[in-house]
């Protein structure tokens, strides 16, 4: 009998046989993400998971290293990095029945929950109990809080509230030894020196299975209201971001968006923009209604100081519809785009604020030098409470991927974007995380540090059983 038969076995007693498949037709449902990575190769795994319960976990990560079988964790597939995909075949282990809302804590500000838990309901539920539960990416109604946590997920209302992380208190994690533990607790102080706790978090499961997770909720804020304003170029809407900041406003969403951006996004809602916008940002706010107004008439003062003029009300609205996606309106979300023929891939790196411009001149250099000047790209940043670089950039460009040289010209493409970001003092990851994506360059970014992150690697997980071969690790 081979190892894979033998640990279909022991899964079928672990999780039961109604929740263990080698079928082809399931195995297929989890050999992509919305990675262009995930297109180029053959990631069918062997097997898939369902556990209800850590404890199941912690028997299917034992049988997994007594048999040699990498382990994949899974949580909705929604990644755009490949970093889900079972790279070297092996098992899926899909979290998504573990979705339990287990505590909400009004008085103390935490709620509990498993990390099978799609974001949306974990706020609908928040908001059922007048709480703010503010980690809402633009896939909120299908991703979990377990892979947001592990790609460093960024959210609509991040501006002010930070990534997904940031709303972490506490977890409990299942090791690739098959240990489990909890770490945190209810409290902003409950971890003693070193902070273990973020040793788990973007590790894009590689060190440990988030099982279980404690987050920060925050009172409902009673008013919410939102202005864009449309600018001559990207400099002058990123001064006018700073002029803000240091007016004391505190947005909790700014995203900028170049005219081919807001143009994609606007996709379905069909919504004019006016034609000398070349640059665009929107900025919401929310709190008391007077506190709210004061705020966004702080930004139109900035914005105005700078050249920026304010946006017809409808572009304001139906941007934020295409960002903020709900069950009611994703139909007019940038989700249209999956649905061409061109796949849109993204290049998310992080560069300081004063090289955006110059980022983005490079990205245009490139698109003439691989002749692409007809196609749309957009470049598009979501501000981040996060020091020196509070801004992240991304370039989506529709890659046609039934023609694989276009495929490989565009990972060409990429390589050149993501040695450019390093040069100029950026990061070659953010909120979809590293996967297949922009693993080759990660071991450049961290120098020294990458031998350490090794080390770490091996004391959690000896077998390498758990992500093999994504992120960079063999
Ligand atoms: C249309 C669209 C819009 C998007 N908008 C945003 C956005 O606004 N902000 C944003 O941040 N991202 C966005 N994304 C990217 C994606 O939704 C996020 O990266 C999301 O957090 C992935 O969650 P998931 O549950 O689908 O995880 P998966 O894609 O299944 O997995 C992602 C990674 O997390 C690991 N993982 C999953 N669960 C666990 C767990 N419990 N323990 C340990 N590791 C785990 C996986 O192994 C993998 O490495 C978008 C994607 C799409 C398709």
């Amino acid at each position: 009998m081979t190892s894979i038969e033998s640990v279909y076995r022991r899964l079928v007693e672990i999780a039961g046989s109604e929740y263990v498949s080698n079928e082809l037709c399931d195995r297929l449902a989890y050999s992509k993400d919305y990675s262009i990575e995930g297109i180029a190769k053959d990631y069918t795994p062997d097997i898939v998971v369902k556990p209800a319960n850590s404890d199941e976990i912690v028997e299917i990560v034992k049988a997994a290293n007594e048999f040699d079988v990498p382990l994949y964790t899974w949580g909705a597939g929604t990644s755009m990095s490949g970093n889900p995909l079972a790279v070297r075949h092996g098992l899926v282990l899909d979290m998504k029945r573990m979705n339990q809302i287990l505590e909400i804590d009004s008085e103390n500000l935490t709620m509990t929950v498993q990390a099978g838990t799609v974001h949306d309901e974990i706020y609908r539920t928040a908001l059922k109990h007048n709480l703010f539960f503010t980690h809402h990416p633009e896939s909120s109604i299908s991703s979990t809080i377990g892979g947001a946590l592990s790609c460093m997920g960024m959210s609509i209302y991040g501006a002010k509230y930070g990534y997904a992380y940031d709303q972490v208190l506490g977890v409990e994690v299942v090791l690739g030894t098959g240990q489990k533990m909890r770490i945190g607790g209810k409290n902003y102080l409950s971890l003693p020196t070193h902070n273990l706790l973020n040793l788990f978090l973007g590790a894009e499961g590689t060190l440990g299975i988030i099982t279980e997770v404690t987050l920060k909720v925050y009172p409902l804020p009673a008013f919410r209201d939102r202005v864009s304003y449309g600018f001559a170029d990207i400099r002058t809407s990123m001064e006018a971001c700073k002029r803000i900041h240091s007016s004391g406003c505190w947005p909790e969403t700014v995203y900028a968006f170049d005219r081919r951006s807001l143009v994609q996004y606007m996709e379905r809602a069909k919504t004019p923009i006016p034609s000398e916008v070349r640059m665009a940002v929107l900025f919401g706010c929310s709190g008391d209604t007077d506190m709210v107004e004061k705020s966004l008439e702080v930004v139109s003062r900035c914005c105005e100081e700078y050249g920026g003029s304010r946006l017809p009300a409808e572009v304001t609205e139906s941007w934020w519809k295409s960002v903020n996606i709900t069950r009611e309106n994703f139909d007019q979300s940038n989700f249209a785009l999956s649905h061409t023929a061109y796949e849109p891939d993204l290049i998310d790196a992080c560069v300081p604020f004063s090289r955006f411009q110059e980022y983005s001149d490079f990205c245009d250099e490139l698109k003439r030098e691989f002749g692409w000047v007809e196609i749309d790209f957009g470049a598009f940043a979501v501000a981040a409470p996060r020091g020196p670089i509070p801004f992240c950039i991304y370039f989506s460009v529709p890659i046609d991927t039934r023609i694989p040289r276009e495929v490989n010209h565009w990972f060409e493409f990429k390589e050149r974007m993501y040695r450019r970001a390093l040069e100029l003092g950026g990061s070659v990851s953010d909120a979809n995380g590293v996967g297949l994506r922009s693993a080759p360059w990660v071991r450049e970014e961290l120098g020294p540090a990458w031998q350490l992150l090794t080390g770490i690697k091996l004391l959690v997980d000896p077998k390498r059983i758990l992500n093999r071969g994504n992120r960079g690790f063999d």
